[in-house]
């Protein structure tokens, strides 16, 4: 495994990888979520190309940039033993010089739920995309369905832009006690953590409620929201259903495939999950038709 933090390495190296290269992208602190995305690509692809960056760019100023967990050694291990040909690992100082004055906005899909919590991340997230794409020169990459906005923004940017690149998605990696793997549970107390597993347990309510025959949003987020309120940690920041294609709210009820999204603190730590419903469309073939896909 080579790991490079320059851009003439990393060029040099892009160019001698063999044959289809799948690519996927992180900020370190890996779990078994980016391990899966790794293992997708590593079995499908001749080379496997992987980067590990902590974008400045989709941090708001009173967030956790300073304190994301950072374990570089303990990533690359994980990533040699995953099989990874090369890694890119650079600097903020080397992605955005001291005159860096472009940026990606993706307007309409990037606009609600975390966009709207999160002001401007997704032009972060989008910006430093697309200097990934453009810096590693993909076939196809591999993208987690645990952020759902965030592969319809980089779908979005890719057919805009044109990269000619695959995007696979692949399903939610969940702990034990079925919470969303993430590098931030890591700022999880043991007792939060617990109280953590309120928020699949509510997926699953609307999920039964919809297998039940129930098609309304607004029953099925209230189905979702009376598990929560349960749990009395749970601040909930938003509940909603979207139609996962495009992103805009449904408010009807439809047999169309639905994205329900929730964002919940718990203590400190602000949690993310999701799922399509019906829920057994929350495979990686259905996933990728509805959130991913190619220019
Ligand atoms: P991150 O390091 O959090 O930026 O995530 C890098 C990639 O891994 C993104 O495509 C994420 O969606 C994906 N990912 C993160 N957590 C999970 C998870 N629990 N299951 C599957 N993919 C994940």
């Amino acid at each position: 495994m080579q790991v490079v933090n320059t851009i003439e390495a990393l060029r040099l190296a892009r160019r001698a990888l063999l044959g289809r290269v799948g690519a996927v992208y992180t900020m370190g602190a890996l779990h078994a979520g980016h391990i899966g995305l790794v293992n997708a690509a590593r079995a499908e692809n001749d080379s496997v190309l992987t980067t590990i960056f902590i974008n400045p760019l989709q941090f708001k100023a009173n967030e956790d940039f300073t304190r994301y967990p950072r374990d570089l050694d303990r990533d690359l291990a994980m990533f040699e033993a995953a099989g990874v040909d090369l890694v890119f690992t650079p600097t903020p100082e080397l992605m955005y010089a001291p005159d860096f004055q472009t940026s990606v906005r993706v307007s309409r899909v990037s606009r609600g739920l975390e966009g709207k919590a999160r002001p401007g991340h997704f032009r972060g997230v989008a910006t430093v995309v697309a200097k990934l794409f453009n810096l590693t020169q993909p076939d196809i990459t591999y993208f987690g369905q645990k952020d759902a906005q965030q592969v319809v923004v980089i779908r979005q940017m890719a057919r805009d832009l044109n990269f000619p690149l695959e995007i696979v998605v692949m399903p939610t990696a969940r702990e034990e006690n079925n919470l969303a793997m993430s590098s931030r549970n890591a700022y999880l107390s043991p007792e939060q953590r617990h109280a953590a597993g309120i928020v699949p347990h509510a997926i699953k309510a609307a999920a039964l409620e919809y297998e039940k025959g129930e098609r309304r949003p607004i029953r099925l987020i209230a189905a979702v929201r009376e598990v929560l309120a349960r749990e009395p940690v749970a601040r909930v920041d938003y509940v909603a259903i979207n139609n996962p294609r495009d992103l805009r709210p449904i408010r009807k009820a439809t047999e169309a495939p639905l994205l329900l999204s929730l964002a919940v603190q718990v203590g400190t730590p602000r949690l993310l999950d999701n799922a399509l419903l019906p829920y057994a469309l929350n495979n990686r073939a259905d996933l990728t038709r509805l959130l991913g896909g190619s220019e």
